[in-house]
C-alpha cells in the first residue's frame, strides 16, 4: 500500500473544529492527562510518551515526557498517520522504515522506535495520539497495545469531562445572566401551574406590589386581584381556554401589600402544564389616560370652541363646538391663522394684529371680534387665549377659547338702545314736570299772594278767618307740587347739597317753633334735647336738613294723639374737623305695624288704608326724606311698636365750621328808589308784583314778553332792575336776556336781570346763569326774598 506523505482525513475541517471545542490547544499541563502519559511510559517501558493534538498544520503535546519541545510541525510527525488509522500504529525500526527514515528527528537518532494510538473522541473525531518512542529498535506485546487503547479511551473520556464542565460552566453563566435579567426587568415574570399558583416569581413584584416573591409563590394570582376583577377575568380566561386559546392580554387591577390598588397589563401564555406572564405596572398611564380622556372630553364637549394651534400659529386641532360656533370643520382651518380664516369686512382686524403681537410676547389676552362663519353670518365672538410653552421655555402651542357672545352682544346693544330710551323718556318727565309746576305754581302764587295782600289790608274777624283757610290752603297744595318737585330731581339726580356754615341749635328750635302750634292743637307736647357738646355751627345744607326734620317731627304730630314727640340730636363721635351727629325724632303715636314697615319709604305707601281719609298725606315725605338722609352718606333707620309709637334716626358727619355764625339783621323794608321792568305774560302775576313793588315805592313798568321788554329797554334806558319771567309767548326770559347781552353798550350788558321762575331744577338754574342773568327769585315768592334781592340795587 502506498500511503500518502501528507495525509489529511476527509472530515479535516469539521475534525478541526471538533478539536478547537474541547479548548484543550495550548492549555497548561494537567495531572490527569500527565499520570495518563506517565503510565504510558511504565506500561511501554519507553523513555518517550505523549499525549498529543493534531492541529491544523502542527501537533501539539498535552502530555510530554522524554522530549525538550512543545510541539513540531505537523509534517514531521509519526502521528499524522496514526490519526488515519483505527488501530495502534507501530514502526519497530524508523530508520527500516521508508516513510519515516528520513524523518529529521529519525535521522538526528532520537526515534528509532515508535507506537501511537489515535484519540477517537465520541463523535468519531480524530484528535490526536496517545504515543511512545524509543531510541532503540522494539516491539510493544499485545498487552502493552491494549493498554495504549485503554488509555486512549481515557484521556477521550478526560476530554468529553471537560467539554462537558466547560459547558456547563457556560451555561450556568447564562442562567445566572438570566436570572439577574428576570429580577431586574421592571416587569414582574412569573412561572404558574395550570391552576395559575404561582411557582416562580422575579423581585419585581416586590417594587411594584410590596409582595416579596417568597409572600408570592404558592398563591394563585387571582389571590391579589380585587374581588369583582376576578371573576371577570377568570371568565375570560375560562372562555379562552374552551376556544383554544393560548396568549392573553389583559390589565387587571391588583392589590398591593399596602392595599393600594394598581393597575397591570398582563401577557400571558399558556405553555404545556405551565402559565407564563409578564406585567407591566401601568398605574400612572392609566391615571394619565384617565386625565387625558377627561381633559379630552372637555376640550371637546364643552359648548365653547377650543382651538389649538402651533408655535407658528396655524390651526392644529379645533372641537365640536369652534365648528358649531363657526361653521368651519378642522380640514377648512387647519394650517392656517384662524384670524385670517374667519375674518370679513367688519372685523376689526387691528386687534386681531394687536393679539397677535401679545401672544408672539408670550403674553395671553382675551379679546371680543366681529367674524364670520362659513356660511357668511356675522357673529360676535370672545377670544381668550393661553400660551403653552416647552421645557425650554419657548412657545409650543397656543390654546384659544372662543365664546359664541353674539346674543350678549345683542342684548347690550339693547340695553344701550333702551338706555337712551330711559334717558330721553327722564328729559320729558324733567320738562313735563318742570312745565307743570310752572303752570301750577303760577296761578297759586296769585292766590297765595293775594292772601298775603289781603290780610294785610285790615279784613274783618270774619273775612280773616276765611282767608286763613284759603292761605292754608294753598300753602298745602304748594307744599304737595314742591313734594313732587322735589321727588323729581332726587329721582333724577338733580339735587346738590349746599355746603354752608348751618346752627344746628337754631335749626331744630326753628323746626320745634314751626311745629309746636300743631302738637299745642293736639295736646301733644313736642321738645327738643341737644347735646352740649355739639358744634356752634356744622358745614351743611340748612333747607334739606330742615326738611328732614320737619318731615319726620310734621308726621309724628300728625300720627300722635297723646304724649308726644321728642327730638334727639346727640353727638356720637368729635375731632377737630369733624363731628357725627345721631338725629331721632320719637313719638308716642299710633304706631307701624311691623308687616308695614318696610314699605313706608316707599313712594305713594301709606301703612295703613284709612291713613289719608284720618290724616292726609301723599305718602311721599318718607321717601323723600330716606333719599335726602341717603344723599348725606347714611341711612334712615326706624323702630316702631303698633300703638305705642315709632322712632326714626339716622347719623350724618358733618365738616365743622371754624366762622361763628353772624345772625342775619332783619332788614328793616324801607322805601326803595328803584325803576324796575317786570316781565311776565301772566296778568294776575304783574298785579301781584305791581302791588308789592307799589309798597315800597318802587316804579314799576310791565312788558308782557321778551321781545315787548327788548324794546321797552331800549327806548327808555333808565331801568335799575328787571324781574323776568322764563317761559313767556314770542319770546322767552333766556333769549331776551341773551339778545340784550349780546349788544355792544355796557348799559345792555350790565343791566341787572332776576329771573322769575317756578321750577328748582338744577339744569334750569344753570340754564338762567348761562344766559347772562344775575340772580333769580322763586315763584311764589316771598315778599321779603324780592325785597332783599332788589334793596341792594336802590340808589339811595
Ligand atoms: P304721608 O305721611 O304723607 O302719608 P309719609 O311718606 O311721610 O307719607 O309716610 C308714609 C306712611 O308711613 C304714613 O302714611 C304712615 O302710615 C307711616 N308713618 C310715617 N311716620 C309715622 C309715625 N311717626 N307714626 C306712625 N306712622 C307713621
Amino acid at each position: 500500500m502506498i500511503l500518502s506523505r501528507n495525509p489529511i482525513p476527509a472530515n479535516e475541517s469539521e475534525r478541526l473544529d471538533a478539536l478547537n471545542s474541547y479548548h484543550i490547544l495550548d492549555t497548561l499541563p494537567e495531572k490527569d492527562y500527565d499520570a495518563i502519559n506517565r503510565l504510558a511510559a511504565y506500561i511501554c517501558q519507553t523513555p518517550v510518551s505523549l499525549i498529543t493534538f493534531i492541529d491544523a498544520d502542527r501537533q501539539w503535546y498535552k502530555a510530554n515526557i522524554g522530549l525538550p519541545n512543545n510541539e513540531i510541525a505537523r509534517s514531521e510527525t509519526f502521528c499524522r498517520y496514526t490519526i488515519m488509522s483505527d488501530e495502534v500504529l507501530e514502526v519497530p525500526d524508523a530508520r527500516q522504515n521508508e516513510l519515516f527514515a528520513d524523518n529529521p528527528a529519525v535521522v538526528d537518532g532520537w526515534v528509532r522506535f515508535y507506537a501511537g494510538v489515535p484519540i477517537i473522541d465520541n463523535e468519531g473525531y480524530r484528535l490526536g495520539t496517545i504515543c511512545v518512542v524509543d531510541t532503540v529498535p522494539r516491539n510493544l506485546t499485545v498487552e502493552q497495545k491494549d493498554a495504549l487503547v485503554t488509555l486512549a479511551h481515557e484521556v477521550v473520556s478526560h476530554l468529553t469531562l471537560r467539554k462537558q464542565k466547560r459547558e456547563l460552566e457556560e451555561s450556568l453563566k447564562l442562567h445566572n445572566e438570566f436570572f439577574n435579567l428576570f429580577n431586574n426587568s421592571p416587569e414582574i415574570h412569573c412561572v404558574m401551574d395550570r391552576t395559575t399558583r404561582i411557582q416562580l416569581i422575579n423581585d419585581s413584584v416586590t417594587r411594584i406590589l410590596g409582595y416579596t416573591p417568597l409572600e408570592a409563590i404558592g398563591h394563585p394570582i387571582w389571590y391579589f386581584f380585587p374581588k369583582g376583577d376576578r371573576d371577570h377575568l377568570l371568565k375570560i380566561v375560562e372562555d379562552g381556554l374552551r376556544n383554544k386559546k393560548k396568549s392573553y392580554e389583559l390589565e387587571t387591577r391588583i392589590i398591593t401589600r399596602t392595599g393600594e390598588i394598581k393597575w397591570v397589563s398582563w401577557s400571558v401564555i399558556a405553555k404545556k402544564e405551565n402559565w407564563y406572564a409578564s406585567g407591566r405596572d401601568i398605574t400612572y398611564q392609566k391615571k394619565v389616560v384617565a386625565e387625558l380622556e377627561q381633559l379630552s372630553l372637555v376640550a371637546s364637549k364643552v359648548s365653547n370652541g377650543v382651538v389649538i394651534s402651533d408655535a407658528n400659529n396655524k390651526v392644529v386641532w379645533v372641537n365640536d363646538a369652534f365648528e358649531k360656533i363657526t361653521g368651519y370643520h378642522l380640514e377648512d382651518v387647519e394650517g392656517n391663522a384662524l384670524g385670517d380664516k374667519i375674518k370679513g369686512e367688519l372685523t376689526d382686524v387691528s386687534i386681531i394684529h394687536k393679539a397677535r403681537e401679545l401672544s408672539k410676547n408670550k403674553q395671553s389676552f382675551e379679546v371680543d371680534l366681529l367674524m364670520y362663519r362659513k356660511d357668511g353670518q356675522p357673529i360676535w365672538i370672545s377670544v381668550i387665549n393661553s400660551i403653552i410653552l416647552d421645557q425650554f421655555g419657548n412657545i409650543d402651542k397656543y390654546v384659544e377659547v372662543i365664546i359664541d357672545i353674539t346674543a350678549k352682544k345683542k342684548a347690550e346693544h339693547e340695553l344701550i338702545s333702551a338706555k337712551e330710551e330711559a334717558v330721553q323718556l327722564n328729559r320729558a318727565k324733567d320738562m313735563f314736570i318742570s312745565v307743570m309746576s310752572h303752570e301750577i305754581r303760577t296761578p297759586l302764587n296769585a292766590v297765595i299772594g293775594i292772601s298775603h295782600l289781603l290780610m294785610e289790608d285790615n279784613p274783618n274777624e270774619s273775612q280773616k278767618e276765611n282767608l286763613k283757610i284759603l292761605k292754608f290752603s294753598a300753602d298745602n297744595l304748594m307744599t304737595l307740587i314742591n313734594d313732587v318737585l322735589d321727588f323729581t330731581k332726587i329721582e333724577t339726580g338733580n339735587i346738590e347739597l349746599e355746603k354752608i356754615p348751618v346752627d344746628l341749635r337754631e335749626l331744630v328750635d326753628g323746626v320745634v317753633n314751626s311745629m309746636q302750634f300743631k302738637a299745642k292743637g293736639k295736646n301733644v307736647y313736642l321738645k327738643a334735647q341737644v347735646d352740649e357738646s355739639l358744634p356752634e355751627n356744622i358745614i351743611g345744607d340748612k333747607t334739606r336738613i330742615c326738611q328732614i326734620l320737619l318731615n319726620l317731627v310734621g308726621n309724628s304730630v300728625k300720627f300722635t294723639d297723646k304724649g308726644g314727640v321728642t327730638i334727639d340730636l346727640k353727638v356720637i363721635e368729635q375731632t377737630n374737623n369733624e363731628v357725627r351727629i345721631r338725629f331721632e325724632v320719637s313719638d308716642t303715636g299710633i304706631g307701624i305695624a311691623a308687616d308695614k314697615i318696610n314699605t313706608i319709604f316707599e313712594s305713594f305707601k301709606q301703612a295703613d288704608a284709612n291713613i289719608t281719609r284720618l290724616y292726609g298725606g301723599t305718602g311721599l315725605g318718607l321717601a323723600i326724606t330716606k333719599r335726602l338722609v341717603e344723599l348725606h352718606d347714611s341711612r334712615i333707620n326706624v323702630e316702631s311698636t303698633y300703638g305705642q309709637g315709632s322712632k326714626f334716626w339716622f347719623t350724618i358727619t358733618f365738616n365743622k365750621s371754624a366762622d361763628t355764625l353772624k345772625t342775619k339783621t332783619q332788614a328793616v323794608e324801607i322805601g326803595l328808589k328803584l325803576n324796575i321792568l317786570v316781565v311776565d305774560d301772566n296778568q294776575i302775576n304783574r298785579l301781584l308784583i305791581d302791588k308789592v313793588l307799589k309798597k315800597w315805592g318802587v316804579n314799576a313798568d310791565f312788558a308782557e314778553n321778551g321781545r315787548q321788554a327788548l324794546e321797552k329797554i331800549e327806548a327808555r334806558g333808565d331801568y335799575d332792575v328787571v324781574l323776568m319771567d322764563i317761559h313767556m309767548p314770542e319770546m322767552g326770559g333766556l333769549e331776551a336776556t341773551k339778545v340784550l347781552r349780546a349788544k355792544a353798550d355796557t348799559y345792555s350788558q350790565q343791566l341787572p336781570i332776576i329771573a322769575l321762575t317756578a321750577s328748582m331744577l338744577n339744569n334750569q338754574m344753570g340754564m338762567i346763569g348761562e344766559a347772562g342773568m344775575n340772580d333769580y327769585i322763586l315763584k311764589p315768592f316771598n315778599p321779603k326774598d324780592l325785597y332783599d334781592k332788589i334793596s341792594k340795587f336802590s340808589k339811595e
